[in-house]
């Protein structure tokens, strides 16, 4: 029985996003460890490789498809109601004690992370995208930056067919990266995990990398939206919530932040799980920094009024919702305030036509027949 590694090498071609430099080392340039690569090695992320002077990368398979409702990324200012396409690959370039996708983004580090890979083609993927009636497609599951030629192949696909693309990030991007996916990238959303360089080293990153892709982002036109996951004892102090909440409204008083509640998963399991109280005080903080749009979630109908988008002009009620399930939209075609006229920021659909899901759900339960045999790392 083939490993996981040697099955992931035979689904590869040459990267795009790298140099040869001296001595048959390469730099990669696909996320913002920068890697120096001699010939023979992995990256830190470990899908991407040095053979012969020339990086090799993911390519031609999946980890996992699903069909999220849009909310679930979550985007709650892009196109409201609408499925998205959601694919992930394997491996990241972080290594995060509480990932909730740890099977698939753990996969080459941890030997209880098992999750086969499926072939695909960009065609096919967005063939199956079509007939879900998804309007998005969307990289996510593992981190995307580390996979992004492949995520581009099948956004060029998804935009030829009418479709949206997005990308679910940890945001540890370089400018070469983010110069590669703008063509090819409408949304981005980003975790911001701590203001903290020392907690991000615990991770297996730095913060300024984060810092500076979220801010390059926002420049550079694409729709961005920020995540922290609020952990008790880890990000949840007031000083470090307001230097996260000021530094974002530097970048824009516009980027909706979603604050959700971590619950225990994986190796993260000594912190106790996030409550309301948490949440609310941590959505305080946010909006006495400036932030016009902070969201509360993975507690549906228990954080008030946070779960909802308000007009900042007139506090008009704009999109209610309960979880992923949108209760009721009033924004105008144009995607502005029905009372009041104010333009509210982000991609809005001009013809809203209700939810397609409120719930996750698989595409095809045929697929796991297909898979390559794979039983261990
Ligand atoms: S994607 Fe990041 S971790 Fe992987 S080889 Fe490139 S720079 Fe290194």
């Amino acid at each position: 029985m083939a490993t996981l590694q040697q099955v992931l090498q035979k689904a590869v071609r040459e990267g795009e996003l790298y140099e040869k430099i001296d001595r048959g080392f390469v730099r990669c340039y696909a996320c913002g460890h920068c890697c120096r690569i001699p010939d023979g090695q992995l990256g830190v992320c470990k899908v991407r490789y040095n053979e012969g002077g020339k990086l090799f990368v993911p390519w031609s398979y999946v980890a996992c498809e699903q069909c999220d409702p849009i909310e679930k990324k979550p985007f709650f200012h892009a196109y409201p109601g609408a499925l998205a396409y959601s694919f992930g690959m394997m491996g990241c370039d972080l290594h995060c004690g509480y990932c909730q996708n740890w099977v698939t983004s753990q996969a080459l580090r941890d030997p209880n992370a098992v999750s086969p890979p499926l072939r695909m083609t960009p065609e096919a993927l967005v063939q199956e995208a079509l007939q879900q009636g998804a309007r998005v497609v969307v990289s996510t599951y593992n981190e995307p930056l580390i996979t992004s030629e492949w995520a581009v192949a099948i956004f060029k696909e998804a935009r030829a067919a009418g479709l949206a693309t997005g990308y679910v990030s940890n945001g540890n991007g370089t400018p070469q990266v983010l110069e590669y996916l703008r063509p090819w990238v409408d949304l981005f959303k980003v975790d911001l995990k701590s203001f903290e360089d020392h907690h991000y080293r615990q991770l297996g990153g730095r913060l300024q990398p984060i810092l500076d892709t979220i801010r390059m982002l926002h420049e550079m036109g694409f729709w961005v939206e920020i995540v922290t996951l609020i952990v008790p004892g880890f990000n949840d102090s007031e000083d470090e919530l307001k230097r996260m909440a000021e530094f974002l409204v530097s970048v824009s008083p516009d980027l909706p932040w979603h604050v959700t509640a971590f619950h225990k998963d994986y190796k993260m399991t000594g912190p106790a799980n996030t409550s309301s109280a948490t949440l609310l005080r941590a959505a305080g903080i946010g909006k006495a920094a400036g932030l016009r749009y902070v969201y509360a979630g993975n507690m549906p109908g228990r954080t008030g009024e946070l779960e909802n988008t308000y007009c900042p002009n007139c506090r008009a009620l704009l999109i209610e919702r309960l979880g992923f399930h949108i209760v009721e939209y009033r924004l105008t075609a144009a995607g502005c305030c029905p009372d009041c006229g104010a333009a509210i920021p982000g991609r809005w659909a001009v013809d809203y036509q209700g939810q397609t899901a409120d719930l996750p759900y698989q595409p095809r339960s045929l697929r796991w027949s297909n898979r390559s045999g794979i039983l261990r790392r």
